[in-house]
């Protein structure tokens, strides 16, 4: 897909500071985080919303997203964490390429989801 911020990224034409990496996703840091370690699993396939993801790379991003929660929060020693996913503008979609947010929730935080 071109002119899209998140293929570039998540194909590494864009440098970013990279999380994990797989034949798949990329997963990198936000750059306007919420929290400490707030992160963004990136499918490598353009998808721009969930209604347009395959259902394989769907699988495959929630047990990520598993795998990725519990390495931060063991990493990062965090309270709590939300996972957040948004579709269209309404939801506060502004990246029109399929991502979850992976956010890190600590104690007193002022995160509002
Ligand atoms: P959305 O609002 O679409 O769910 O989330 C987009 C997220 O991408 C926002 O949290 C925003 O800070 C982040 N973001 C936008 N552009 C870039 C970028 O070029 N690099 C990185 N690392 N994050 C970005
Ligand atoms: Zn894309």
């Amino acid at each position: 897909m071109e002119n899209c911020i998140f293929c570039k990224i998540a194909n590494g034409e864009i440098p970013s500071a990279t999380l994990y990496e797989d034949e798949d996703f990329r997963v990198i840091l936000d750059l306007g985080p919420a929290s400490k370690g707030h992160a963004l699993i990136l499918p490598k396939s353009h998808a721009a919303n969930i209604y347009e993801l395959q259902d394989e790379t769907a699988g495959k991003a929630m047990i990520l997203a598993k795998k990725m929660a519990t390495k931060l929060r063991d990493g990062l020693n965090c309270d709590g964490f939300n996972i957040v996913q948004n579709n269209g503008e309404i939801a506060g979609q502004t990246v029109f390429h399929f991502h979850m947010h992976l956010i890190p929730r600590y104690e007193g935080d002022n995160v509002g989801i």
